[in-house]
């Protein structure tokens, strides 16, 4: 074979290549497959909603974070899954570092959602925000007392305070943002004395905190906005009040729930379809308001229930630090005794 017939030969078997990859996708570019750790009634509507705007249909499959994790790692290339919705970046993070996402990055995602809640490498995109900060006692807590995560730490909250265990992701992605914002022997100071406060054994659930500080036991803790919304929703007196932390530093610590594009996914176009207007203004007001949670796209209005807590600075650290720093926080959180 002359130079010029391989070349020729290259030429078609790669527009071959080409056109074959198009056909696949054109078979299965009316349906796109999620797995998510976001529960059904979270999803569900939103997915109707793109389905109905661009005739793009939605498989999904629900389960918990870590189990379905395991499972895209498991199944590999041959997976079903486009998209992998979960939430806190510390999960997204993983996800990422266990090569399950590829990068998307178009101008759009970028327009829509601020720098600091999506992967610097483009692997993952934050689509609402959760809020975490002080929740307080309006019968026992003057809010002129309180201030900043790190004076949850002071001796005036000895015996007063309630967190959540330092198991859970989102004390981990909380505790990566201290060593973030203070450098890690500061951290581990604001650690030891937030363990010093401790009025008892740290709870299971942001909810089991709030009940805590109902019933008496503690004044002061750390929880997620819409766990605040969800109790309200049932208690409409409950004598708490929420806090935002840091606002004349850092900013209240926030975190997200997301998604990003599996490096396996068949159909990426209508990935990345989804994932463009899941972060447009419509699918925004949808997903924020759903679990009473905070547009991840700034130009949105939050639901008026949540806007009804008053707005906030939030803390702007890129929320990969959630996850490059989880090992080093979950250290330090051993090291002081937060268990
Ligand atoms: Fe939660």
């Amino acid at each position: 074979m002359n130079v010029k017939a391989l070349i020729l030969s290259t030429v078609i078997f790669s527009v071959l290549t080409v056109s074959s990859i198009t056909a696949v996708q054109a078979v299965s570019n009316d349906s796109v497959t999620v797995y998510s750790s976001r529960k059904e009634h979270l999803i569900k509507p939103l997915f109707e909603v793109f389905t109905k705007d661009t005739g793009i249909k939605v498989d999904y499959l629900t389960g918990k974070g870590g189990a379905l994790i395991e499972r895209l790692k498991l199944e590999g290339a041959s997976t079903q899954a486009d998209m992998f919705m979960t939430v806190d970046a510390g999960n997204l993070w993983y996800a990422g570092s266990q090569d399950l996402f590829q990068s998307v990055q178009t101008e759009t995602i970028k327009s829509n959602i601020p720098s600091h809640l999506r992967d610097p490498n483009g692997l993952w995109t934050g689509l609402s925000i959760r809020a975490r900060t002080i929740v307080y006692s309006t019968q026992r807590v003057n809010p002129s007392d309180l201030s900043t995560y790190a004076d949850l730490a002071t001796n005036k909250w000895k015996g007063r305070l309630c967190l959540r265990t330092s198991k859970k992701i989102y004390t981990k992605s909380l505790a990566a943002s201290v060593i973030y914002n203070h450098g890690e022997d500061k951290a581990g100071d604001i650690v030891s004395g937030w363990v010093n406060n401790l009025a008892a054994t740290p709870n299971a659930k942001d909810s089991h905190v709030m009940n805590a500080i109902l019933a008496g036991q503690c004044d002061v803790g750390l929880v997620n906005t819409y766990y605040f919304g969800r109790l309200l929703s049932k208690n409409p007196n409950a004598p708490l009040k929420l806090f935002w932390a840091n606002q004349d530093t850092t900013g209240v610590h926030v975190n997200v729930s997301g998604a990003g594009i599996t490096k396996h996914a068949s159909n990426v176009a209508g990935a990345t379809k989804l994932l463009e207007w899941l972060s447009s203004a419509k699918a925004q007001a949808i997903y924020g308001s759903l679990n009473k949670e905070y547009p991840a796209n700034q130009n949105i209005a939050s639901d008026e229930v949540v806007s009804a807590w008053g707005s906030f600075k939030q803390d702007d650290m890129n929320l990969a630090q959630a996850g490059i720093l989880q090992a080093k926080a979950v250290r330090l959180m051993q090291i002081k005794g937060y268990k």
